[in-house]
C-alpha cells in the first residue's frame, strides 16, 4: 500500500521525522510530498525543503521524498496512493484536517485519510515555531534534524 505523507515542511522538524519514521513502517512506500504553495509564502524554497527531508532520512528503500503543485487529491490519485496520512499534534489541528479529510473524500471517493497522533515529546512543535526561535537568534536543538540547523539558521537568523 502506498500513502502519502503531505504538508508545507517550512521547514521539516523532528516532529515531522517522526511521523515518516512511523508511518513507512506500515505502508511499502510513504511518499512525502511537499506542497509548492507559493500563497503561504513560505521561508525556503521547494527545492530547499524537499532537499533538507532528503538529507535527514538519507537513502530509504521505501521512502520517496517529492514535491506537487495542485490538488492533493490529484497527486494521490496520480502516484496511486491508498490513502493519505496526516499527524495530529492537538484538539485545534482537528477542526482544519477534519475539513480537508471531507474534502479530499468528495474529490476522490476512493482516497483514505488516515491520522497519526503526535509523540508527545513533540507535541509543542511546528515549523513556524522553529521559524520564530530561529529568527530571534534562539536554540532550535532537538527541534530539527542537526545535519539541518545551519541552513535553517543561516536562512533565518538575522546577524
Ligand atoms: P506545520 O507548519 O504546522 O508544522 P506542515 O504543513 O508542514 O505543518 O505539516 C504537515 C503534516 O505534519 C500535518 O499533518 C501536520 O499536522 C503534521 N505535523 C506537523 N508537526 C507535527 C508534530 N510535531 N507532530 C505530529 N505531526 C505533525
Amino acid at each position: 500500500m502506498i500513502l502519502v505523507y503531505p504538508g508545507s515542511f517550512d521547514p521539516v522538524t523532528n516532529g515531522h521525522l517522526d511521523i515518516i519514521e512511523r508511518a513507512a513502517c506500515i505502508c511499502d512506500k510513504l511518499i512525502v510530498a511537499v506542497g509548492n504553495n507559493e500563497s503561504k509564502r513560505p521561508a525556503f524554497t521547494v527545492e530547499e525543503r524537499v532537499e533538507m527531508i532528503r538529507e535527514s532520512i538519507g537513502e530509504r528503500e521505501n521512502i520517496e521524498v517529492t514535491s506537487f503543485t495542485g490538488l492533493l487529491a490529484d497527486f494521490a490519485k496520480k502516484v496511486g496512493a491508498r490513502a493519505v496520512i496526516k499527524g495530529l499534534r492537538a484538539m485545534s489541528d482537528f477542526e482544519y484536517e477534519f475539513q480537508m479529510a471531507l474534502l479530499n473524500k468528495k474529490l476522490e471517493p476512493e482516497l483514505e485519510t488516515l491520522f497519526m497522533m503526535t509523540s508527545v515529546q513533540y507535541s509543542f512543535l511546528s515549523s513556524s515555531a522553529v521559524k520564530e526561535i530561529a529568527r530571534n537568534g534562539g536554540c532550535i536543538d532537538g527541534l530539527v534534524p542537526d545535519c539541518i540547523k545551519d541552513r535553517i539558521e543561516g536562512k533565518l537568523t538575522c546577524r
